[in-house]
């Protein structure tokens, strides 16, 4: 089979359906629905729940039967309890790394970690970063805010310094429940409440001077980078006409796309990819699909017309910035 990277794909681990199972986790548990099937409920909105978030097995089937040969996994985003006790936090943080780390191992080379980190608190998050440089880890995943914070805030400049010193890739995953849409009908709150808090997280760290300050740091958007290479026209504009005060970094936005932002290909249509790839260079855009949720997406990128593009984006572009990050 020919190599293809999936990089980004989610998984519920073992330890956290357990804790829920025993209750262990406050506020977060399984309910059964008369069709038959378990959904768990965080606080009062449910998220779906199979084999596939969960079975290592039927993971490895549905990648096989999608022509998928690795998959980078983190936690599922509803996972990142960053508004939790650090108490609880650290150590549930550290737990779902382990069993992460330890599915990798036993999956012949198959299943890749991104790491976790409990952002509420910078200084533990930096200590996580280095327990995972250790373990051979290249990215990590973070919320695309961290509670009230924006991810321009000035304290987390260590952490970035300490992901970029550790050659770590960070990926920024949005979660529906902080997309700030009054209503989440129409699926809102994710068709365009996640793509806009990506787009809100990306812009924030450009303006906000982050890569000025962290010039090393690396960060994966996913869903295609959200709205940033449609607006990014508007974004250079802004940093044009505004007051120079209004912005702490020292270019112009479109200046940051292709030395600090890395893409995952998940657009859904041929036309969408080919203009991701009009604005961030093809070396800079690796295949992702969102598995295992609804919301994902398999082949789209495959249509595309160049060869050349699909070989970086299905596997050569994850193996040069990614694994070889992993053997550092
Ligand atoms: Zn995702």
């Amino acid at each position: 089979m020919k190599r293809c990277i999936d990089v980004h794909a989610h998984i519920l681990p073992d330890c956290f359906i357990e804790a829920v199972r025993s209750g262990n986790i406050e506020d977060v548990r399984f309910e059964n629905r008369e069709s038959g099937k378990e959904v768990l409920i965080f606080g009062t909105s449910p998220h779906p729940f199979n084999g596939l978030f969960h079975d290592q097995n039927a993971q490895i089937g549905w990648m096989d039967r999608n022509g998928i040969t690795d998959q980078f996994i983190s936690i599922g985003p509803r996972l990142f309890f960053y508004d939790r006790p650090l108490e609880f936090a650290a150590p549930f943080c550290r737990m779902c790394n382990d069993e992460i780390l330890d599915r990798s191992r036993k999956s012949n080379g198959r299943i890749h970690p991104v790491g976790g980190v409990p952002m509420q608190d910078v200084s533990t998050a930096i200590e996580e970063i280095r327990y995972l440089k250790d373990q051979g880890v290249s990215v990590v995943q973070i919320g695309a805010t961290v509670n009230d914070l924006n991810l321009d805030d000035e304290s987390f400049i260590p952490f970035y310094k300490a992901v970029s010193d550790a050659g770590v890739i960070l990926l920024i995953h949005p979660l529906i429940e902080n997309s700030n849409i009054r209503t989440k009908r129409h699926h809102l709150g994710n068709v365009v409440g996640n793509p806009f808090q990506t787009t809100a997280a990306a812009y924030n760290l450009i303006a906000g001077g982050i890569f000025d300050k962290v010039p090393g740091l690396q960060v994966l958007l996913v869903h295609g980078g959200g709205f940033i290479p449609y607006q990014l026209g508007r974004l250079d504009h802004a940093y044009e006409v505004r007051p120079r005060a209004e912005f702490l970094c020292m270019h112009e936005p479109s200046w940051y796309v292709n030395r600090n932002l890395l893409f995952d290909s998940l657009l859904f249509d041929r036309t969408m990819i080919e203009m991701l790839l009009a604005i961030a260079d093809p070396s800079r855009v690796m295949f992702g699909t969102d598995y295992p949720y609804d919301m994902a997406d398999t082949d789209s990128f495959l249509t595309l017309g160049n060869d050349d593009a699909i070989e970086m984006i299905s596997y050569r572009n994850s193996e040069r910035i990614l694994l070889s990050a992993a053997e550092r």
